[in-house]
């Protein structure tokens, strides 16, 4: 088996997955319980949260907030509920068209039940319009939510710029930044990005499903969307996964060794044999987001009048994974919105996904490369 879809999900890393294995069998009291076993697993999350936090450069001695979630989607959410409430017919949000779903369709939700939400456009290679992103704010502005980088084709978003006209224009909008496809493949820094609230998935990074992060900003305040139990300083009830949350500040620390290693630009290097090659085989191929910054993980090529899905089902049939349509849930069988929002024409909107991960052999490329040959 070849596994070249690492931007939908990872392999749980075999380090990450032994410290999860000994939370479970060990650590198994209820966090916020006062005898030894609660004490000694709010450790584990307390220990995790630290690790989080610096991997993504967030002071939490100072204020700044990190709180588990149970995946990104759900941190997503939570960030339109809580700055959309109350009074929501009279505020007004901004995102790009190419957010991921768990932005885009919730936004879409408050939009059709009294918000006011613009769609920023992209152009061809899916970079944001700053200029229609900057005329869009109005009074009513309240948030700004707009991706690091995008799931389908990797490209980078410049949200510290972003931040800062954002900021020069008007101080009291917050950011939010859902950075899940930077994690592992570029150095993530709130300070440097300016943004009030991050998001993060575990199992992008090479630890567990079922586990995320939203990072809030030393200041801003937040409604919960999970209310309950109290957990997590009262920002998130529900009694804490404390293995997944120790396991991905597990996944974090390696992440943060790959980045810093020289591990991760040697996917990049891999990434870019490979699209030299089918560019060669296939001259009438497009690469997505090919001319602007890139996480060097992924590929989104179109092969002209050949259908993604077909693509997909037959290098299944090889043995080989990779993705097409909206990536995360790609049995939609519609073409992609971000493609389509970048401009990119009927002949080649059906594209496929190819994203490496670390792990990723030379050998597993040539596989793909040779039995792309026979079937496209
Ligand atoms: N945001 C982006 C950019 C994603 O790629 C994904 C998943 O594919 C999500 C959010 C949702 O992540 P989760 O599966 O943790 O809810």
């Amino acid at each position: 088996m070849v596994y070249l879809d690492n931007n939908a999900t990872t392999k749980i890393d075999k380090r990450v997955y032994h410290k999860q294995c000994e939370v479970l069998n060990k650590y198994y009291g209820n966090p916020s319980s006062l005898y030894p076993l609660g004490i000694d697993a709010k450790e584990i999350v307390s220990i995790a949260r630290k690790q989080v936090a610096y991997f993504i450069n967030a002071d939490i001695q100072n204020g700044d907030r990190i709180i588990f979630t149970s995946c990104a989607t759900e941190s997503n959410n939570s960030v339109l509920n809580s700055v959309l409430q109350p009074n929501m017919e009279e505020k007004h949000i901004i995102i790009s068209s190419v957010e991921h779903p768990s932005i885009f369709s919730p936004a879409k939700y408050y939009e059709s039940i009294g918000c006011k939400v613009t769609y920023i456009g992209v152009d061809e290679n899916g970079m944001p319009d700053e200029k229609q992103l900057l005329s869009a704010i109005t009074d009513d502005t309240v948030l700004i939510s707009m991706m690091l980088v995008n799931s389908e084709t990797g490209v980078i978003h410049n949200i510290e710029q972003i931040t800062a006209k954002v900021r020069a224009e008007r101080k009291s909008i917050l950011i939010h930044t859902d950075a899940v496809q930077a994690a592992g493949k570029i150095p993530i820094d709130v300070k440097k990005l300016g943004v009030d609230f991050l998001t993060l998935s575990g199992h992008k990074f090479h630890a567990p499903k079922g586990v995320g992060i939203l990072y809030i900003k030393s200041g801003i305040p937040f409604v919960p969307f999970m209310q309950g139990g109290h957990q997590e300083s009262g920002l998130r009830s529900g009694t804490e996964n404390t293995a997944a949350i120790a396991a991905m500040g597990e996944a974090a620390m390696l992440a943060d060794n790959k980045l810093k290693s020289g591990t991760v630009h040697k996917v990049e290097l891999l990434r870019d044999m490979m699209e030299e090659q089918l560019l060669t085989l296939f001259p009438n191929a497009v690469i997505f987001g090919k001319q602007v910054q890139r996480i060097g993980n992924t590929t989104n090529i179109g092969f002209k009048n050949i259908l993604g899905d077909k693509l997909v089902l037959q290098l299944a049939r090889k043995g080989i994974f990779v993705s097409s349509g909206t990536a995360c849930n790609s049995s939609s069988a519609q073409p992609s919105r971000v493609l389509k929002a970048m401009g990119a024409s009927e002949e080649y909107i059906r594209s496929i996904r190819i994203s490496l991960c670390c792990d990723t052999t030379e050998t597993e490329i040539q596989m793909l490369i040779n039995v792309l040959k026979e079937i496209v």
